[in-house]
């Protein structure tokens, strides 16, 4: 495949090639973007804001309400590519699409309802003669990063609202997954998108991010991917806004009155997900001590359930980690687990890229599993007797994005949830839920600012203040 630069299809003569994890058989191959690329995308993104600023709000709503049906219409042939490139087996790449329309739909909503308002000048003495409102104006050229987990939906996430707010847009895909965005970018231009308005660079980060991110051009950055990546991008943004959405580990209380059947189901899918490379995927679960026994004994015989393998297959419940060299580094931080005391209760082993669900107990706080953040098919148990030290454990690392509780005490939800330091509280459903139109961002480490289309677009767009002096004539 190519790259859309400055309103053409282009080609490089370094390429990239593109694997299925499961099998490494090479899928395409994309351009690797060059430094003289960088220069050129900025330069046409400048003209792209002008474009995009002159568009009316009918025009951009209706683009995006053509490309949602567009990936709807297409949805199997994305589906096979999230499945093909990424980690996700085909039930769950389907799930994604879906949830992509859904994006691109509300986008076609919300720019609808992008709106300022009166202000009332004259609230204190000397703005008596004052009139005036503010209007929201879209901040120009839009950075969008994103990783490799969600290969569709978290570039919608970034291309819906931004094009929603009259913005124009630079995207650079996860380097190892960046099918499924030029198709989403090919679909924006068969929906009628003015071809300046959106630039799709393909390439490594490490070569094409450090020039992108410190141009004074990009008016934001919007980037989605691991806590790292986020820190080096933040030291060299300079003067613009920055959205960050970050990496977790995120935690779950099940309390003793929990409907243990039902906790169980909600965070086996929840940790093992996308081969658990999930941002809000469960890691951690502190459950009640009169009812530990019954949930680890429940949790282990559904985790050992669990068909892996063939991606494409209906019946796989879970796929290969992204890479070889990831897969190997959770094996490292499972076997390290184990050595310091850890004790594994289902899976533990690999083959390939393929990691077994594994759920592990006795956990020293002192190993990666427990303290970082592990994003592959890995759990921990702990068993707590003590709700306040139940809240303390799930606060106690540098994340923040979403947690859990179950339980079926109103009292109990509530003191959790008000106690979590977190962007979301899931109340009797584990971590993995977010709805495309929630704020959606973490706290501490895991992140600055707030996803979810209306919200985006707040953050995508600055109020501009218009005020009359009324002069007596
Ligand atoms: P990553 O940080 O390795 O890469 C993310 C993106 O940043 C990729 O496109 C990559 O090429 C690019 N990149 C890397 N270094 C860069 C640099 N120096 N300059 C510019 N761009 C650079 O993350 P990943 O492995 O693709 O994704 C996994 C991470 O993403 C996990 O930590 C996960 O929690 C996080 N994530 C967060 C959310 C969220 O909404 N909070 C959602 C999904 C994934």
């Amino acid at each position: 495949m190519e790259m859309f630069v400055a309103g053409d299809w282009v080609d490089r003569s370094e390429r990239i090639e593109v694997r299925d994890p499961f099998d490494d058989a090479v899928l395409d191959t994309v351009p690797a973007a060059t430094y003289d690329d960088v220069e050129t995308v900025l330069a046409a993104s400048v003209d792209g804001s002008r474009v995009a600023r002159a568009m009316t709000t009918f025009e951009r709503s209706a683009v995006l309400g053509r490309v949602g049906d567009l990936v709807e219409e297409r949805s199997q042939s994305f589906a096979r590519t999230i499945a093909q490139e990424g980690s996700k087996t085909i039930r769950e790449a389907r799930k994604e699409v879906s949830r992509c329309v859904n994006t691109l739909r509300s986008s076609a909503e919300e720019a609808r309802r992008i709106c300022g308002e009166t202000i009332p000048f004259d609230s204190f003495p000397g703005g008596e003669q004052r009139k005036g409102y503010y209007e929201r104006m879209p901040v120009g050229v839009v950075l969008a990063i994103t990783p490799f987990n969600d290969p569709l939906n978290l570039v919608a996430h970034k291309l819906g609202p931004a094009i929603a707010a009259g913005n124009a847009v630079i995207l650079k895909p996860a380097t190892v997954t960046p099918l499924s965005a030029i198709e989403l970018t090919r679909a924006f231009l068969e929906a009628g998108l003015p071809p300046q308005v959106l630039q799709t660079i393909t390439g490594y980060g490490s070569v094409i991010g450090d020039p992108l991110v410190s141009d004074e051009r990009v008016r934001m950055i919007s980037f989605t991917g691991g806590v790292e990546a986020g820190r080096h991008i933040t030291a060299r943004a300079g003067i613009k806004k920055i959205g960050m959405e970050l990496g977790s580990n995120s935690p779950v209380i099940v309390w003793r009155d929990a409907d243990l059947e039902w906790a169980v189901e909600s965070c086996v899918s929840g940790a093992f997900w996308a081969a658990g490379q999930n941002c809000i995927g469960v890691q951690r679960i502190y459950v009640h001590r009169d009812v530990y026994d019954q949930f680890s004994a429940a949790f282990a015989a559904r985790s050992d359930s669990y068909r892996i393998g063939d991606k494409l297959d209906e019946a796989t419940d879970m796929g290969p980690m992204i890479t070889e060299a990831e897969a190997s580094r959770v094996e490292q931080w499972i076997g390290r687990a184990v050595e310091s005391g850890a004790t594994v209760l289902a899976g533990g082993d690999r083959s390939g890229t393929l990691v077994q669900p594994t759920v592990l107990e006795k956990v020293p706080s002192s190993v990666e599993v427990h303290c970082d953040e592990v994003f592959g098919p890995t759990v921990n148990l702990y068993p707590v007797g003590d709700l306040d030290k139940a809240i303390v454990e799930a606060n106690s690392l540098n994340f923040g994005l979403h947690a859990a509780v179950f339980t079926r005490d109103v009292d109990t939800a509530f003191k959790i949830a008000g106690g979590l330091e977190c962007g979301g509280v899931m109340i009797n459903d584990s971590t993995d839920y977010r709805l495309d139109t929630m704020p959606f961002g973490g706290v501490k480490n895991s992140g600055l600012g707030r996803e979810g289309i209306r919200f985006s677009i707040e953050e995508m767009t600055e109020p501009k203040v218009v005020c009359w002096l009324l002069r007596d004539v």
